[in-house]
């Protein structure tokens, strides 16, 4: 089993309002996408980050894509040696080791894939143009998915071996995965585990890292 990771970090992270690229925000004293790394290397031989244009660095820090799904695919073409692929967002600095591997585990005992999520907690309506409430699934049923994704990398390859439109419209790699066949367990991840998108959101998070 060789466990590679990759780090989603391509983003340009524009509702940050920073002067560069959300990974590359500084936070609690280094790069966002820093931390994520050190949290990937204590169970991943190698970590691959996927990064903006003119950010990258061969042979660990490859070219992004146009989209999120479109990032983890060239990463993941940088590591033709993963069995396991650890798919993390840097928008999620708060990690831990010990979440990932319980996403490792549940792939290493037969699942295709393994992703950290949440229950959701409010009631959630699907809303028609008309802005009317259309639906309303039944929230015990209701998970919001997070990072890291653990998937079997043959799978994984296979699932993001699609058009740039349909990785595009991709919202997590889970989805993808599940479309090509394989079946993808959902991981109880800690409520800490919170992804920068705002300002207020950074702010947050160097609070519990400093
Ligand atoms: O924009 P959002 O926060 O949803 O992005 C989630 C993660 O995907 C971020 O870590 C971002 O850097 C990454 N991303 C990427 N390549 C893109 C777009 C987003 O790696 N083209």
């Amino acid at each position: 089993m060789t466990v590679v990771g990759v780090l989603a970090a391509g983003g340009s992270g524009e509702r940050l309002g920073s002067d560069r690229p959300k990974a590359f925000v500084v936070c609690a004293g280094r790069p966002l996408y820093e931390w994520s790394v050190d949290v990937l290397r204590e169970v991943c031989e190698r970590v691959l980050v996927a990064v903006p244009d003119g950010y990258a660095d061969p042979p660990d820090h490859v070219a992004g894509g146009n989209s999120r799904s479109a990032s983890v695919r060239n990463a993941l073409a940088a590591a033709p040696e993963a069995t396991i692929a650890v798919v993390h967002d840097a928008a999620r600095p708060l990690v831990t080791a010990e979440l990932v591997r319980r996403c490792v585990e549940a792939v290493d005992h037969g699942a295709d894939g393994a992703i950290a999520a949440a229950r959701v907690t409010d009631t959630v309506h699907a809303v028609g143009r008309d802005g009317l409430i259309a639906a309303t699934p039944d929230r015990a049923s209701l998970w919001a998915a997070q990072t890291p994704q653990v998937f079997r990398a043959d799978l994984l390859r296979l699932a993001l071996d699609v058009s740039e439109e349909a990785l595009a419209a991709a919202t997590d790699d889970a989805a993808l995965v599940r479309a090509a066949g394989g079946r993808v367990r959902v991981v109880e991840a800690p409520r800490e585990n919170m992804k920068v998108t705002t300002p207020a959101d950074l702010r947050v998070v160097e609070s519990v890292l400093c």
